[in-house]
Parts: C-alpha cells; structure tokens; sequence
C-alpha cells in the first residue's frame, strides 16, 4: 500500500463519514463537532451503525469506549458486536446509545473521594471531536475505538479529557473577544493547538527483563556509569541503527494507519534514546494520539525485541526524557495568533497574544510547575539536561527589546530600520526570531508558538494544557474587557502591553536556565522554584488555583481537590513500589553476590596462605569489599525501617512526605553502596546487566 493510502485507514474520519453517512446525519454530525451542540439519538443511530458496518467490513469484532482516567493512562472494556438471536444465532449490533454512553464498571479507578462507594459507576461519552479509529494487533483482532470522556454519576470529571475540553472552550471564548474588539469579524472559534515532541528511551528486552527495576518501576534504581556516557556528543542527530530504524518504521506505519501524523524521528542525546515528533493538532487530538504514541511506541517494540522506555530518568548521570509541548493559538479560519504579523494590525494582535502568555504564565507559575509534578519527573527537572523546576519565558532578545521599548515609550529598531512612533498601531514586520534558539528555556517562544518544555514523557500532555489554556483564557478575558470598554483600541492594547511587560517582565530569562546564576537570579526575582512533586502538587489547592479553574468551569474546587488527593497518593506509591524493589535486589541478588565475592576471595586469600603465597591484593579487595557490603547492609535496614514509618501513616500528604525525605533519600545511599560494590565486583559474578549493556548493545 502507498503512504497515502495507509495514513488514516484505520480512520472514522470525516472523509469516511462524508462518504459513509447520508447528508442529513452527516450535516447534523458536523455542527456537533464544530460548534458543541448535543447529538440527537436518531442521527447517533445511522452514525453508529455506518461506524459498526465500516469496522466490520476492516475487520472489527470488538468496540470499545476508550478513556483517560487519572492514572495518566488509557482504560479500555471491550464489547463484542454480536447479540444473540431467538433461533441460537446473533447478529451484529451497535447502537446510537451505545455509540453516545458507555457504563463502565469504574470502581477501580481513582476519583479522590468523588464517587461514594454506593455509587461507584462512572459513564463514558463519546468525544465526536476526535474521530473513532481501529486498533489493531499482530494476531489480527481490531477493535473500534471511541474516543470518551469519563465521568460521575453527578457529571464530575473523573479524567483528563473532560477539563481539556472545557479549557479549550474556554480559552476559545476568551481569545475570540480579543480578536472581535480588535475587529476581526470573521473567525468564529479559537482552537488550541498542540504538538508534542515525544522522547523515549529502547533497550534489549534481554537485558530489561533481568532487570527487576526497571521492570517495575521504569527506571534502574540501581547502576554504575557506564564507562562511556554521552559525553562524546555522538548519539545526537547521528544516523541511525538498522535495528532501530526498522523498530521506527514499523511504528510510523501502525501510527499513520490511526491518522496519527508522525513526522520527525531523530536519536536523542543520550545512547539509546530518541525522539519522535507529529504535526501538531488540536490539543483535544493531539492529547489522544500522544496517548496512542505512547502506547503503540512500547508495543511495536516487542515485536522487535526491544522495550521502549517512557520515564523521565531510567538512567542516572545521562539525560532524560521529556515533552516538548509546542502550543498556540489557531482561529477556525486559520489565523494563527502568534504569528509574528505583518501590518500593524496583526502586530497589535500577535503582542497581545504574547502578553496574555507572560502574564499568565508569571501570574500561574506555580500551576504550570504541578502540572508537570511526577515522580519521575522530579530526577529530571534541574538534573543538568532538563530545565529547573523554575518557570520562566525565553521570548528572544529580538521581541523582549521590541516589548521593552514600548513599554519604555521608546523608539524602535528592526533590523537596523528604526521606527520613531512607539505604539503597537505603528510597529512595522515584526521579525520571527529563528536564529535565536534557546534549548534550555522550561518555556520558550519558538517563532509561532510557545513550547512548553518541562513535560515529562511519560505523562498525559492533557493537565498541562488544561492549565495552559485556563490560565492565558484568564489574562485574555482580562484583555479582552478592556479593549471592549476603550475608545481607542490601538492606544488600549499599547497600555496593556506596556503594563504586561512591566509587571510580568521578571518571568522573561533569555540565558542558560542550567546554569547556577540562573537558580540565583530567580530567587532574586522571586520566581518559585519547587524541586519536588509533593511540594509542586499544593499549587493546585491554593485559594488562586480553585477560583481559576472554577471561574472558567474547567474543574470545581471539588474536582480540583479530588486530583490533588489523587496525584499526591500516586506519588507515594510509585516511590512505594520503588522502595520495595530496592530492598528486592539489594537483598536477594546484590548483598548475596557480594558475599559470593567475598567468599571467593577469603577461599583464594586462604589457599595461598597455605602455601606461604602473597595475597596482599586479595586481603586488600576484601577490605574493601567487607566496608561496602557493611555500609550497604545497614542502608538497607535504614530503607526499611523508612518504609515501615512510611506505612504507618495514613494522612497522604504526610506520607507521601516521608517516602520524598525519608525513603528516597536511604534509597540514594544505598545506591550508592550497592553502585560501588558493582563498580569492585568481576563482571561474570554481578547478577544483573549493567549499564554499558543497557545503553550500548543495541
Ligand atoms: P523544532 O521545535 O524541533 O524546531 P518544529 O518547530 O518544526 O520543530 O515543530 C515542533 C513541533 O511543533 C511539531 O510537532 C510541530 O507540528 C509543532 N507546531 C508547529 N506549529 C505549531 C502551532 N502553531 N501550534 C502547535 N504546535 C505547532
Ligand atoms: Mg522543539
């Protein structure tokens, strides 16, 4: 099949459904896309059932209600199409009410108190902004797949779809007001868009499956360098392996079958790591087919014996990896509002547009900075290849001098071209800055969009554009009220640009976020800087947070205070499962082959004695030795005990704060311990792959 036949064949997409579906019904589906109205049950009828025959016709037996609950993965319940017949046969059925709602038994999954256990049922809602695909498998099953929002009994939200879609709604009023008072009359909707750029890690499966921590917890908890780490900067762009370029091509061709645009795919920095990038799309859609990327990414590497790491750290002392979450703004008639403009009226738009997202992102910080709080994300951020847990804005030095003149009054130079007036009305071609790139800003300004770099790759990409799009729908509904009320626009939007930049300026840092002045400097500006997931999570419990989401009903203080219970407690338990699986290997494998060791070396130490040998350099190692395996085993009785008191406590916060300072910080000593021992032991006696295994012999 060619390229283009294949991309989008597993696709309910609006080709399909302009082929498949009569006129009417395909009318009536398209205003509910477009402009949210509800669905009536007589049009869901036909589109559910030109939805079962084009699925059974590829192939389908199953559908499926696929939603996003606040585990940060996808949930699936699969249903067969067939219902039995009178005479012993069936036949194949698929409902408009099955299509709309679904009723999954959803007791297992977290809600934070929102659901009384009397009440456990949660309902799935078909999304019909996102298009119906089938997923398909090696053994040939195919499942229509529906895109769902998740839900409670009394209609809270219990997933990551719902308040993206609400934001979206939001942010989308909010712009459109700005637009109009600036006297656009055409568009109609904004639509945030997102593409995000997905970085993962491909090991041997041979050498993950004898590694329990990475098993279980995505990482090694354990592991000396390797002698080689990537210090040779020789993994970057460098052509890549056959082994992994098949493993690409493979996953290319299952991604384009569900519509997914997968476009860029280059090694990363560290050995073994990679990325891929799609063409960006709504964030509603792009939130979808990142969750695919991520799921089809590990799958499609089975089949190449090969499994794809998503964590933001499996190895210490090399990068990790992360999210690029490129964002923006699109009217529904293809205006994108960060685009650098080229009259005077498009300048005052794409600078007002640019002084929402400084002040929103100053004002919110805190907000974006929970949104990428993980367990996983908390070795990356501010380890010295990922940005610090410190929120700020590389806008370029071009636009930052362009802002900081007209706040100033003064004048203006482009490209060596100066301009006398200083108002937004007057400002000529504003220049997109490409050659200013800065690879280090959490949140940088990339020519005609934000990219939002602190996302951890293996989270939803949902939370942190529910915040995004919440908190710019804010200072533009701020924007927005006073240009509706001024006389003259031009002069208005020059006031709230000039006010923008002088009360939010703070948060613009165009140098090294990695370096240490930055740290200083930051603190100087008073920029929070939260260095760990508990701490990060009370950003969205604070007085501010709660009015926000409530104001712009994107989630209620209850559905707001339901996550935080939730995130924090799944803190505590990865740093559970970690905790366990640390004293697993210290105590059944580590500990046990240094004794080995050491055995062996007292055997040899005493055989030579017997024949009057030397056996200085053996006496010496099992000093050495000896030290270690003490040092370690006290560490482990320490994690232990640090567990224990962890368990003890049934308040969330307070023990998802003892697994941060308690467990984590014996687990560091005792890697440290075990590290050593593994750096003291012959090769053929350690139990466990090692590092130059796992990053080098792909
Ligand atoms: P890089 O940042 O690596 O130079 P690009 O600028 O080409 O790469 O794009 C990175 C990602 O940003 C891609 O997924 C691309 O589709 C996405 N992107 C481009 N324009 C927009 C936009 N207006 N809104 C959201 N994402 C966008
Ligand atoms: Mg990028």
């Amino acid at each position: 099949m060619e390229l283009t036949e294949i991309f989008g064949s597993n696709v309910f997409s609006d080709k399909v459904m302009k082929q498949l579906l009569p006129k009417e019904t395909y009318k009536a589906l398209k205003e509910t896309i477009e402009k949210g109205t509800s669905l009536k049950p007589d049009v869901a009828d036909v589109v559910a059932n030109a939805m079962k025959d084009w699925a059974i016709e590829k192939g389908a037996t199953h559908y499926t209600h696929w939603f996003q609950p606040l585990t940060g993965m996808t949930a699936e319940k699969h249903d067969s199409f067939i219902s039995p017949t009178a005479d012993g046969g069936v036949v194949l059925e698929f409902s408009g009410k099955q299509l709309i709602q679904g009723e999954p038994d959803a007791s297992s999954f977290p809600s934070g108190g929102l659901r009384a256990t009397f009440e456990a049922r949660g309902y799935t809602a078909w999304d019909c902004t996102s298009p119906a695909f089938l997923k398909t498998d090696v053994g040939g099953n195919v499942t229509l797949t529906i895109p769902t929002a998740f839900y409670s009994y009394y209609g809270e939200a219990l997933d990551k779809k719902t308040p993206l879609l609400r934001s979206m709604k939001a942010v989308s009023k909010q712009a459109l007001r700005v637009l109009k008072a600036l006297g656009n009359n055409t568009s109609t909707r904004v639509i945030s868009t997102v593409g995000p750029e997905q970085e993962y890690f491909l090991v041997d499966k041979r050498f993950y499956l004898e590694r329990i921590d990475l098993m279980l917890t995505g990482r090694t908890i354990f592991g000396a360098p390797s002698p080689k780490g990537q210090e040779l900067e020789d993994q970057y762009y460098g052509s890549i392996k056959d082994r992994v370029s098949a493993y690409m091509a493979d996953l290319n061709t299952e991604l384009w079958k569900m519509g997914i645009t997968s476009k860029t795919q280059h090694n990363e920095v560290a050995p073994a790591q990679y990325e891929m990038a799609p063409v960006f799309s709504t964030t509603n859609i792009a939130t979808d087919h990142n969750q695919l990327v991520m799921e089809t990414m590990k799958k499609v590497a089975l089949r190449h014996d090969l499994v794809c790491l998503l964590h933001e750290k499996p190895y210490a002392g090399i990068n990790g990896s992360g999210k690029h979450n490129n964002w923006s703004l699109s009217t529904d008639d293809g205006i994108n509002v960060l685009e650098p403009g080229h009259t005077p009226g498009d300048n005052v738009q794409f600078l007002l547009f640019v002084s929402a997202l400084l002040k929103a992102v100053d004002t919110h910080a805190d907000i974006l900075r929970a949104t990428c709080a993980t367990a996983g994300n908390d070795h990356r951020l501010g380890a010295n290849e990922a940005p610090p847990a410190i929120i700020s804005i590389f806008m370029g030095e071009e636009l930052t001098e362009i802002l900081d003149k007209i706040s100033k009054g003064q004048k203006i130079s482009v490209r060596g071209k100066q301009f006398v007036n200083v108002g937004v009305d007057t400002l000529p071609v504003i220049p997109k800055d490409n050659t200013d790139r800065n690879r280090t800003s959490p949140f940088a300004f990339t020519g005609n969009k934000f990219e939002f770099r602190m996302v951890g790759s293996a989270q939803s990409i949902a939370g942190p554009n529910v915040a995004l799009n919440t908190i710019i729908a804010e200072a533009l509904d701020d924007f927005a009220g006073r240009l509706e009320k001024a006389k003259d626009k031009n002069a208005e939007a020059t006031a709230i640009i000039r006010e923008a930049y002088r009360k939010h300026k703070r948060v613009i840092f165009n140098g090294n976020n990695y370096s240490e002045e930055w740290v200083k400097e930051a603190a100087k500006r008073d920029l929070p800087n939260v260095g760990n997931t508990v701490d990060a999570l009370k950003a969205f419990v604070t007085p501010t947070s709660l009015k926000l989401f409530e104001k712009y009903e994107v989630l209620s203080q209850k559905e707001l205070h339901s996550r935080y219970e939730i995130y924090v407690e799944a803190y505590g338990r990865q740093i559970n499962i970690e905790g366990l699986t640390a004293i697993d290997m210290a105590k059944k494998q580590f500990i046990p082959a240094g004794i080995e060791y050491a055995t062996f070396l007292a055997d040899s130490i005493a055989g030579l004695k017997s024949i009057r040998a030397q056996a200085a350099v053996q006496e010496d190692l099992l000093k050495e030795l000896s030290t270690i395996l003490k040092s370690a085993y006290n560490n482990l009785g320490k994690l232990e005990m640090a567990m224990a008191k962890a368990h003890n406590i049934t308040d969330t916060v307070k023990k998802s704060e003892i697994y941060r300072d308690k467990v984590l910080t014996v687990m560091t000593a005792l890697r440290t311990d075990i590290d050593a021992l593994e750096m003291l032991m012959p090769k053929d006696m350690w139990p466990v792959p090692v590092y130059t295994d796992l990053l080098f012999k792909l």
